[in-house]
């Protein structure tokens, strides 16, 4: 097949975003997603078989009229949804990207490894890798995946070299704990490719999707996680 024709399917972008990854960025959000985290703020991508179907070059040409905002460190977000479950196409754009000068990045739960993965981040320039929950028990229950499936792919990414951010949710009694930070702590410091690790706020902003699709929201019984929160625990991380 050609490689040009490989096709993705993409639920929504965005076009200067500042929060995924470094500098300015063009966010392409993948439409699919295995998991089911009770945090979700995205159910709109969760399905296979939504999302508008592009061409990566299409993808690509989108992206590229944004380049002299990017300046020194943005460039193109792979996030989702799960960028994972559609290798190919990731691996195609970011290759166009790379070769145009555009940097990448990719958003990601860390749920998969495959040779299809490895060919993506052969042009993934850094990761955001979501490290929802620091034990088996909690992740599971959480978000129906595996912490140890996360792990496996922080430590291609150690081997590899790749620029990682890792990412947590902050969510009042699931792991506003200090064990909880220890650990992602221990995590952060057992690898050499995380350059840093920041705690994100829980954000209600999408209750409205859930009703949209009929789907209960997991969390909607639990409260945003208030700014003042979110920046104690930054600080009590950063200094572990
Ligand atoms: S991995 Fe992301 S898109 Fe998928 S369910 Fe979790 S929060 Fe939602």
């Amino acid at each position: 097949m050609d490689e040009l024709a490989i096709k993705g399917k993409i639920h929504s972008f965005e076009t200067l975003g500042t929060l995924d990854g470094p500098g300015v960025r063009f966010i392409v959000f993948m439409q699919g997603c295995p998991l089911r985290c009770g945090c979700c703020h995205n159910p709109d991508t969760w399905r296979f078989d939504g999302g508008e179907e592009y061409t990566a070059q299409a993808v690509f040409e989108k992206a590229r009229r944004f380049k002299p905002y990017f300046g020194a460190f943005g460039g193109i977000t792979l996030s989702g949804g799960e960028a994972l479950m559609q290798p190919k196409f990731g691996a195609q754009l970011f290759k166009m990207c790379k070769a145009n000068g555009i940097t990448t990045c990719l958003d990601t739960s860390g749920c998969a490894i495959n040779d299809d993965v490895l060919e993506l981040l052969n042009h993934t320039d850094t990761v955001l890798l979501d490290i929802k929950y620091t034990t088996e028990q909690s992740y599971k229950q959480y978000t129906g995946g595996s912490l140890a499936a996360t792990l496996d792919f922080l430590r291609v990414l150690d081997e590899k070299g790749i620029d990682t951010w890792l990412r947590q949710v902050i969510i009042t009694g699931k792991n506003d704990d200090d064990e909880n930070l220890s650990r992602l702590a221990g995590i952060a410091k057992t690898y050499k490719c995380v350059k840093k690790t920041q705690l994100l706020a829980f954000r209600k902003m999408c209750t409205e999707k859930y009703e949209k699709l009929h789907i209960e929201f997991p969390f909607g019984n639990i409260d945003e996680t208030s700014p003042e929160k979110l920046d104690e625990l930054q600080k009590k991380l950063d200094l572990l």
